[in-house]
């Protein structure tokens, strides 16, 4: 049961929530995603302010969320 364990995967189990929240809202479009990972790389948009944005739109997001993402701790960077 164990044999399919391997280490270069531990810590990305878990899918980016910052992309995620964007993908799985039931009005959110393809397009949607692509702006989310623009804001994402966007210095001017601090993560309060991208959270507090989200939430409006209906998005409940967490900053940690987003500082995972822009710290690279998440799946969008491996390749
Ligand atoms: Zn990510």
């Amino acid at each position: 049961m164990l044999e399919d364990m391997n280490p270069d995967k531990t810590g990305f189990t878990f899918p980016c929530l910052a992309i995620e929240r964007v993908r799985e809202h039931p009005d959110s479009t393809d397009e949607d995603v692509k702006l989310m990972r623009e804001y994402l790389a966007d210095a001017n948009w601090g993560a309060k302010r991208l959270v507090t944005a989200l939430r409006k739109k209906g998005i409940k997001l967490h900053t940690d969320s987003i500082i995972r993402h822009r710290e690279k701790r998440c799946p969008c960077w491996k390749t």
